[in-house]
């Protein structure tokens, strides 16, 4: 039986994705085999479709770190044929064959039963990205972070991570200051709930300097370089700052001084790797809670297969706004 899917080649030194017809067994027999309804764009799955070896080192390969669907094979894990399930991170679309396909066959242990309440498509515009901002709302939360302390930062706001996470911290009662370095975003990121939005050039206008002014109980960094240092710096006494991202830049250049003079945390945040438990919670949170009322609100694109390698481009260049899902034949 054959399926299609989209596959990354290394093609004359370079990397080129294109739409294929594949055969089922090349997924193997173990495991379940998942048909997938959507997935996702994610930053990551931009680098692992233009080749990125460090996140796929093995090619061809179909990206895809996300996935919604109907197992089709249960295996011999917890699952039923046709129970709704979904996979972010593990390996999936790294170096195990990702959701860019009508099938993926993970271990039982990947996947999480798609919470009531939640449509498949709405599982993935909320995706990875979703989860990831779950994981460093929860992360502030459990350092103590509440919203009498005063507002929490954003960067990378009208991103994936960054709009999800404006919009949780918001239903939470949080006031929420969102840097940006889209200015056509304004009007928007303050629907989603943001109270104020920083241009992205004013925020780093003093990224050089050792401390900054103190301003917000947290943050949450989808950015990582000067937009990371800058929140540590400018974080309150005691407050923490989640770090999931490097979408402007790896580096972590700074002073000790946030930490030792005023207890600042930096919280390492992972969606990835995390027991599958934790996931399924902040599944559950996201569906019950977290963001019922607020998908309407979340912007999302819907894309095919053959558009994904545009989109590529586009949230590689940091220029997508909110979530991109992708529908599958
Ligand atoms: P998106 O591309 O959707 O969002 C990133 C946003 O960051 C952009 O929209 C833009 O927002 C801002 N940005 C982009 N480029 C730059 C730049 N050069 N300098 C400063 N800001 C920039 O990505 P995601 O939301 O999917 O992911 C965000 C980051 O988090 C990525 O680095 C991703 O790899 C990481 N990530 C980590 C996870 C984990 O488990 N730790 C899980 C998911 C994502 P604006 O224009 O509003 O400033």
């Amino acid at each position: 039986m054959t399926f299609q899917a989209l596959q990354t080649r290394e093609v004359d030194g370079g990397f080129q994705t294109d739409l294929v017809e594949r055969d089922l067994s090349e997924l193997g027999s173990e495991g379940v085999l998942v048909r997938v309804q959507w997935s996702s764009l994610n930053f990551k799955d931009a680098l692992s479709a233009t080749g990125n070896k460090g996140v796929t080192r093995n090619f061809p390969h179909t990206p895809g770190i996300d996935a919604v669907g109907v197992v089709e094979e249960a295996g011999d894990g917890p699952f039923s044929k046709g129970d709704a399930v979904i996979c972010t991170g593990y390996d999936l679309g790294m170096n195990t064959d990702g959701g860019y396909a009508e099938y993926i066959r993970v271990p039982a242990e990947w996947l999480v039963p798609l919470p009531e309440g939640l449509s498949p498509r709405d599982a993935m515009v909320l995706g990875t990205a979703g989860l990831t901002a779950a994981l460093c709302v929860e992360s502030l939360l459990d350092t103590g972070v509440n919203p009498e302390q005063g507002p929490v930062l954003v960067t990378g706001a009208t991103g994936g991570v960054g709009s999800i996470s404006v919009a949780i911290l918001a239903k939470l009662g949080f006031q929420v200051a969102a840097v940006s370095g889209k200015q056509d975003a304004v009007d928007w990121l303050k629907q989603l709930g943001a109270s104020e939005v920083i241009s992205r050039d004013a925020f780093l206008e003093n990224a050089g300097k050792p401390m900054l002014k103190e301003q917000w109980a947290g943050a949450i960094d989808c950015v990582g370089g000067d937009a990371l240092t800058t929140a540590l710096k400018s974080v309150k006494y005691g407050g923490s700052v989640a770090c999931c991202g490097l979408a402007g830049s790896p580096e972590l250049n700074m002073t000790v001084f946030p930490f030792i003079l005023r207890g600042v945390n930096l919280l390492g945040v992972d969606s990835v790797e995390l027991p599958v438990e934790i996931k399924q919670q902040m599944w559950q949170l996201l569906a019950d809670e977290w963001i019922p009322g607020g998908m309407s609100q979340l912007e999302a694109a819907e894309i095919t297969l053959e558009d994904v390698n545009e989109w590529v481009a586009k949230i590689l260049k940091g220029g997508v706004r909110g979530r991109v899902v992708v529908r599958l034949p």
